[in-house]
């Protein structure tokens, strides 16, 4: 099943590329593994995976000792400062967060174990009650504060757009995610870079990548529905 997903994930990836003008290779997919066993990711593995998304500080601390090191993990979810010492120095890029306090955690944990730390703020950018991400308005200000912070360095921008029917409408979303990260990019800010911009889940990746995703979060999609909630 697993390789039969990917082969239809993949191929749809191709052709949003194609759809847009844009080439294969500027496109990452995260198989987004929460809750799902090793034996399922190492199957994704044995098929060619090397980006894996996790949610919860345990569960990726837990694969990411057990599994291959050529393996690229990604924290994809909401993350508490209590937990950042764990993550640090493992999780290849963080793409949560939301607040300067919890960047401020994270350069401490970077400079004390001399490592550097990829991260994306996570943007609210349709501005749910629900969801964890700073407001688009707020976004600019976030980075300047963060940007200067020793061991951490901001990649660009990641967002959860609405559960929707119909992926159509969350395109505008996601463009406007794409057009904040240009205009912050035309700041010229020391330390930052906007170029990354995580965006884009089973319902809607390809939506995504038409609007310039460069890396797309598909769970569901690749290992089936999960069981239990998270
Ligand atoms: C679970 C999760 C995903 C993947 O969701 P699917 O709809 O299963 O593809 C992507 N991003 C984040 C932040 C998630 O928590």
């Amino acid at each position: 099943m697993i390789k039969r997903n990917l082969d239809h994930v993949n191929q749809n990836i191709e052709a949003a590329c194609q759809n847009a003008g844009r080439n294969r290779e500027e496109v990452v997919l995260i198989a987004v593994s929460k809750t799902k066993p090793v034996s399922m990711l190492m199957e994704a593995y044995e098929y060619g995976c090397r980006e894996f998304g996790e949610n919860k500080v345990q569960e990726l601390v837990e694969k990411y000792e057990i599994m291959p090191k050529d393996i690229k993990w990604h924290m994809i979810g909401h993350l508490q400062r209590n937990k950042v010492k764990y993550v640090v120095g493992k999780a290849a890029l963080i793409h949560s967060v939301d607040s300067l306090k919890l960047a401020e955690e994270i350069s401490r944990e970077a400079v004390k174990k001399q490592v550097d730390v990829s991260v994306l703020i996570e943007v609210n950018i349709a501005g749910e009650d629900t969801k964890f991400g700073v407001a688009a308005k707020n976004a600019e200000q976030l980075v300047r504060d963060a940007a200067s912070l020793p061991g951490l360095h901001i990649k660009g921008l990641m967002t959860i757009a609405p559960f929707v029917m119909n992926p159509e409408e969350n395109r505008q979303y996601f463009a406007r995610l794409k057009q904040l990260a240009v205009d912050i990019n035309q700041k010229n800010i020391d330390n930052v870079n906007m170029n990354v911009l995580s965006m884009g889940m089973t319902g809607d990746y390809m939506v995504a990548i038409e609007e310039g995703a460069s890396y797309v979060r598909v769970g569901t999609g690749i290992f089936g529905e999960r069981q239990y909630p998270v």
